[in-house]
């Protein structure tokens, strides 16, 4: 289940080259839900002009045979949007799409640009009107710029004056270009289908879904240029040395867990997080239950490698419609009873492992432990398959300000007196990074650690830019 108070951010995938691009996009795009609800987009070429339908809601909502159909066309980009820079509205939904001298682009981002608010200020001071609140637009400003079209290639002068997390797909008339970020927060990979066709897509899973095979990563710090010639490949952003930071959350939590994300399939990387956690948190216990449903990959591996049986607490309901985020902690609580239903008879009178892959702001766990104990579980012991998260993520994730993190304060047995339970563990910072095959250096682990891999100091929060003011985020 998606917890209300963490929420995933966004999802790129492009087609170059197949009679099908629209309705593969489409299908894309259905594959990588999972990684952000609020809007869709998609936008194509003819060879010489861009179309685009783009709406709020879910990918089934937005897009129909009739639309689709308008923008049929071998070339698209398309976008699932959670907004984590801008407000959830129409005009920030993406592929946004724009005119300018160099003639017209559509840019997908995924991730979060920290200086955005301030490039947009100088822009704004010397009159540029922007169309949107997203930090994205940004980036066409310093595209257009006469200064940057006359270089030899503009998007490498533009690039080098971003920071932040961004994995991008630009759509021009004739090329299709895809980024990753020097620092490589965001995934993106590179495939092909057997008609030789290529495809582009923030997971596997939407390769998976199309038939497609995975080629490989764009590296941190690549442009990828496709186009009728075939793939091309430069550098930009200098060297970072051996410091990455691929999000390691994307890891524990959000990719889905049949993707190859960072090089690894997550489902694997979570068993192995799950059968650390029980070597580092050992209890005697009758079951192993996952809390739905990100944790179910972290459950496996505890109960195979505690050699506790694995069972199930809950059932989740597939049609109290998506997510929401409540004001309340009431609303919270009335949401998560909307998903999950305690099976009573499994774990009446049980000693129960429960397993969770994170523990943000606490209240959503605490309301599932104390359904499970009305259930008459006899001891509850939570495992969590992460370390705990103490502060805030300026790089495309939506954690809640760090003042409502529960670990931001408290300590861990603080937090197991909140929670109710016979006792937490979680998951250590070491345990945690000897389940990666990638080199820890090259991952970013902030939101526990606050080990920043870039400067922080002057972050800009969520709706800085429809306040048209710089904020600090508090
Ligand atoms: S701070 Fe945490 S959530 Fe944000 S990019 Fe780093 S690891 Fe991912």
């Amino acid at each position: 289940m998606q917890t209300p108070s963490i929420r995933h951010h966004c999802a790129l995938f492009g087609i170059w080259g197949h009679d099908d691009a629209t309705a593969l996009t489409h299908l894309g795009l259905y594959a990588l839900q999972h990684r952000g609800q609020e809007g869709a987009g998609i936008v194509t070429t003819n060879g010489e002009h861009l179309l685009r339908h783009a709406g709020l809601g879910l990918v089934n909502e937005v897009f129909n045979a009739v639309n689709l159909n308008k923008i049929r066309g071998r070339v698209a980009i398309g976008h699932c949007r959670y907004s984590t820079t801008g407000s959830c509205t129409e005009k920030n939904v993406q592929p946004l799409l724009f005119s300018y001298a160099g003639g017209q682009v559509a840019i997908a981002h995924n991730g979060n640009l920290i200086n955005a608010a301030l490039l947009r200020q100088n822009y704004e001071k010397v009159g540029h009107i922007f169309q949107t609140t997203s930090d994205t637009e940004v980036i066409i400003h310093l595209l257009a710029k006469p200064a940057h079209q006359s270089k030899e290639k503009p998007l490498n002068h533009v690039l080098n004056h971003l920071q932040g997390a961004y994995s991008l797909l630009l759509l021009f008339p004739d090329r299709m270009v895809a980024v990753r970020d020097p620092l490589g927060f965001r995934p993106l990979c590179l495939g092909t289908m057997e008609d030789g066709a290529i495809v582009v897509a923030s997971e596997t899973k939407a390769f998976d879904m199309i038939d497609a095979t995975y080629l490989r990563d764009v590296e941190p710090g690549e442009i990828v240029t496709i186009d009728d010639k075939g793939i091309r490949s430069r550098r930009f952003g200098g060297d970072t040395g051996t410091r990455g930071a691929a999000c390691i959350f994307e890891q524990i939590y959000f990719a889905d867990p049949s993707s190859k994300v960072f090089g690894e399939n997550v489902h694997m990387v979570r068993a192995a997080m799950g059968r650390k956690l029980a070597q580092e948190s050992g209890v005697e216990a009758d079951l192993v239950v996952p809390v739905p449903n990100a944790a179910q990959c972290a459950a496996v591996g505890y109960a195979h490698e505690a050699d506790i049986p694995l069972g199930r607490a809950f059932t989740t309901s597939y049609f109290s419609g998506r997510s929401f985020i409540m004001p309340t902690q009431a609303g919270r609580d009335l949401a998560v009873k909307m998903k999950l239903s305690v099976i009573k008879e499994a774990i009446e009178g049980k000693r129960l492992v429960v397993v969770e892959d994170s523990v943000v702001r606490g209240t959503t766990t605490r309301g599932k432990i104390g359904a499970l104990r009305e259930a008459g579980a006899k001891e509850i012991h939570l495992r969590v398959a992460s370390p705990p998260i103490r502060h805030a993520c300026y790089f495309g994730i939506d954690f809640p300000n760090p003042k409502k993190l529960i670990a931001n304060t408290r300590s861990v047995d603080e937090i197991r007196r909140y929670l109710q339970v016979d006792s937490l563990h979680y998951l250590s910072h070491e345990g945690m990074l000897s389940c990666v095959k990638m080199d820890p250096q090259k991952y970013c682990t902030a939101c526990f650690s606050g080990d920043y891999p870039i400067d922080v100091s002057e972050p800009v929060e969520k709706f800085a830019l429809e306040r048209g003011q710089l904020r600090m985020f508090t």
